[in-house]
């Protein structure tokens, strides 16, 4: 429509608190190429209205007054349950769930985004506001609805979104900011707007995650990988099982083995796709 949009990010980078630095700038390139202005490091203060209560522009924190006519802000979610405030369902910030994903009431479940675990999963937090949760709590409730009493086991973290045109799925951990015990391997090609990012322990060299941009990954490779503790030059080694496109898309595997071998000094040679092993993955 020719809309003139100003996207304000307080943060360093856009979603800093979740995506490495590598990753974020390929994101707020691609931002800046979409037309949009992009704004790091530069909070709301105000929203100024006219003599309408119209929004006319913003004040930002560090006093610039940016013309506008439509304001959307996106500072998080949080579960919507005041409504049940007054009932008799027990609710935290979210509707309380036993793993079983019971509330305090017989045959009343919650799942999704209002669901907050009285006793986070394993490793995961008690609200988790993604998609593919949501569907999983869903097939998980309903298998007890049908009489197999079946408890929630959320398994590798896993979560996916677009970016524009740009496909974006992380699996396992993938910290914003990686630690002393954390090893990284990123490799990009900044032309197509394609990259990885692994990481694997220093010590060990087991493979902990990956975030995938613009390349799609097999789900149950993936998850596969990291919940068997495989080595990282393992993972570099068979990445093509894990490589979803479909064919005549561009296979960066050789490209990506070269780029690894190079900055970790080894001689991996790439194994071809072998539907075998991820048969494997997909039975397990
Ligand atoms: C802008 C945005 C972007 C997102 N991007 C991603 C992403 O990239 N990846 C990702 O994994 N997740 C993303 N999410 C989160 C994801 O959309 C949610 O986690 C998911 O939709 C939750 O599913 P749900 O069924 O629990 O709730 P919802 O999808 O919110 O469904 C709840 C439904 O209940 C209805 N409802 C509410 N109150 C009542 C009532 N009193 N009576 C009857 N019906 C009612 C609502 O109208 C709605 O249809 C995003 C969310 C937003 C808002």
């Amino acid at each position: 429509r020719g809309n003139e949009v100003t996207f304000l990010v307080r943060e360093k980078h856009y979603w800093g608190n979740v995506l490495p630095e590598e990753n974020a700038k390929m994101i707020e390139q691609h931002i800046v190429e979409n037309g949009i202005d992009l704004r790091l490091q530069t909070e709301l203060d105000e929203i100024i209205g006219d003599e309408n209560n119209r929004v006319k522009a913003v004040k930002t924190k560090s006093g610039e007054i940016i013309d506008c006519q439509f304001v959307g802000l996106v500072v998080g979610v949080s579960p919507n349950v005041d409504f049940l405030k007054n009932s008799s369902l027990e609710i935290n910030r979210g509707i309380l769930v036993n793993k079983f994903l019971e509330t305090n009431i017989p045959n009343v479940y919650a799942i999704g985004d209002c669901a907050e675990f009285r006793k986070h999963p394993t490793g995961r937090r008690n609200i988790e506001q993604v998609w593919y949760t949501g569907k999983m709590m869903g097939e998980t409730v309903a298998q007890t609805i049908c009489r197999k009493k079946t408890a929630y086991r959320p398994g590798t973290w896993f979560n996916s979104a677009k970016f524009f045109e740009i496909e974006y799925q992380t699996y396992g951990t993938v910290p914003a900011q990686p630690d002393d015990s954390h090893a990284v391997f990123y490799w990009e090609k900044p032309e197509k707007k394609v990259s990885l990012y692994f990481v694997f322990d220093k010590e060990a060299h087991r493979f902990l995650g990956v975030n995938a941009f613009g390349i799609r990954l097999r789900h149950e490779v993936c998850a596969g990988w990291i919940e068997k503790k495989k080595h990282i030059d393992e993972v570099i080694k068979f990445l093509s099982d894990a490589f979803f496109d479909p064919e005549l898309y561009p296979d960066y595997h050789q490209e990506i083995i070269n780029d690894f071998n190079r900055k970790f000094n080894k001689n991996i040679v790439p194994a071809k796709k072998s539907w075998k092993r991820i048969l494997e993955f997909l039975k397990a």
